[in-house]
């Protein structure tokens, strides 16, 4: 029978779970016994304390009081050893929702807690939008810009590109606000910052002027879909396509924006799609010829599909099949030979894999450690399913990515050292500066961060 003290604790984290889909207790509370997972289970831990502070005044005695180490959380959905620690995971579930807003401006400032799927409808109630989204809304807010995260669009940069201010709790408990005028220096390392600077508490975004999409989804063939990349990328504008293994068909999409009425033809679950994938591989993996001919059959009865939906509504999608990924952001006119050669060394040596390939275009941005600074990307993403050893298909596929330059996303598998990364990225060394000037002990570092910023924990 478990003690009093005991059941308190397991009865606060149930209750906890409610708020921050995971199991959290008050920031005084501790055990050893609640795992945390990220989204794909590849990424593992039993912290110290798994914290979810309801006031600023709260999180800031949380860091203040702590000797380290801290991670800040998200959602879990960063593949990367980005969150795991033996030290305490503080999770801004409860600092959620739009703070204010400036109609002028078109800027709004959220908690940096707050999951994207929950900034669309209060920012269309003020006036404004998302500029993009990613494939999914499941993220929080920090979490996507602490890791570059992006979606598609030739003409549009990553999250952190959007962001125009922030408020940081660093080291000390103490509060900075930082913007291209104030802590400047701050601000370009704090953008994209792996929560490795401190705990952002607070995140001004510029947004745009609401719209409605019109969003298109068709089968091309595979030279086809090359020859036509480019045109695409350049007059819509968001355009990403996915290359179907073993069927030399592709699945595009692209938005554009639109007066005409909501409206929507029937479109295919990609959840569904997914399955059928893996029974083909399962059932046909012996023959790559007979493994296309179900894919290509399907594929030529699909319909272009079109939704015109608020912007807000129209670009994530649920992704309830899990897998492992892999994301590389190559500069643009390498991106489509680096593309032919990775099918190629999925279609020659690794037969089981059935996770379509996505391609997507990213504009160059100026912040320091983003994998789109100043320079235009086509990002290419390989996976594997959760269940299934994704290391020798990804071991195979980033020598390819590197060979044309590829930058990784943070959030998604990888092997680049610091070494590299620092000849990757040429602010570097003054993000390091301010790393080392911001958090000298190390109290947000975990190993894996320990081992890329060169500090001993
Ligand atoms: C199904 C799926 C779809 C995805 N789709 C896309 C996509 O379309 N485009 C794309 O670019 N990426 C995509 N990703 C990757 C994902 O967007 C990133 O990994 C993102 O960082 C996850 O956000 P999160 O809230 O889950 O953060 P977590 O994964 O929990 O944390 C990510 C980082 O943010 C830091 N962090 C979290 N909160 C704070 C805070 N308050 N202050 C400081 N640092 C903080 C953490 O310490 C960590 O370093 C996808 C991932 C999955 C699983």
């Amino acid at each position: 029978m478990p003690g009093r003290r005991q059941f308190l604790k397991l009865f606060a984290a149930a209750t906890a779970s409610g708020i921050a889909g995971g199991s959290w207790l008050s920031q005084t509370a501790s055990s050893r016994v609640i795992e945390w997972k990220n989204w794909s289970g590849s990424q593992s831990c039993v912290p110290r304390a798994r914290l979810a502070p309801a006031t600023l005044q709260e999180l800031q005695q949380l860091v203040a009081s702590s000797n380290g180490p801290i991670r800040p959380v998200g959602a879990g959905h960063s593949f990367t050893p980005l969150v795991p620690t033996e030290g305490d995971i503080v999770s801004l579930a409860r600092l959620s929702g739009l703070i204010e807003h400036d109609r002028a401006s078109l800027q709004a400032t959220f908690h940096a807690g707050t999951r994207l799927s929950a900034i669309g409808a209060p920012l269309h109630e003020v006036g404004q939008a998302l500029i993009n989204m990613p494939d999914i809304d499941e993220q929080t807010l920090a979490g996507a810009i602490a890791t570059g995260t992006h979606g598609t669009g030739a003409g549009i940069g990553g999250l952190p590109s959007f962001v125009t201010g922030l408020e940081l709790v660093t080291a000390t408990g103490e509060l900075i606000s930082c913007n291209q005028e104030h802590n400047r220096e701050v601000f370009e390392a704090a953008r994209l910052s792996l929560g490795a600077l401190g705990i952002i508490s607070k995140i001004r975004l510029q947004n745009t002027n609401p719209y409605r999409s019109r969003r298109e989804s068709w089968i091309l063939d595979w030279d086809e879909t090359l020859a036509q990349a480019d045109h695409l990328a350049d007059t819509r504008r968001n355009f990403e396509f996915y290359y179907i293994p073993f069927s030399a068909r592709c699945f595009l999409h692209s938005h554009d924006l639109t007066e005409e009425d909501k409206h929507a033809t029937p479109v295919h679950d990609p959840n569904e799609s997914l399955h059928d994938l893996k029974l083909v591989r399962d059932y046909l993996s012996w023959s790559d010829t007979l493994r296309g001919l179900p894919i290509k059959a399907i594929a030529a009865t699909m319909d272009k599909e079109v939704v015109v939906e608020a912007s807000w509504l129209n670009y994530a999608s649920e992704r309830n099949v899990r897998f492992n990924e892999m994301e590389y952001h190559l500069p643009r006119e390498n991106g489509l030979d680096a593309l032919r050669e990775v099918r190629q060394v999925l279609e020659r040596d690794h037969k089981a894999v059935f996770f379509p390939i996505e391609v997507r275009f990213v504009k160059a941005d100026d912040v320091w450690l983003s994998p789109f600074y100043h320079r235009d990307s086509l990002s290419i993403a390989v996976h594997r399913f959760h269940q299934e050893d994704y290391r020798p298909f990804f071991k195979a596929i980033e020598p390819v990515f590197r060979k044309y330059g590829g930058r990784p996303h943070w959030g998604k598998l990888n092997t680049v050292s610091a070494g590299e990364f620092a000849e990757m990225y040429p602010r570097w060394q003054k993000f390091l500066a301010v790393r080392q000037q911001l958090d000298p002990a190390g109290k947000f570092l975990n190993p894996y961060l320990a081992s890329l910023f060169g500090a001993a924990i």
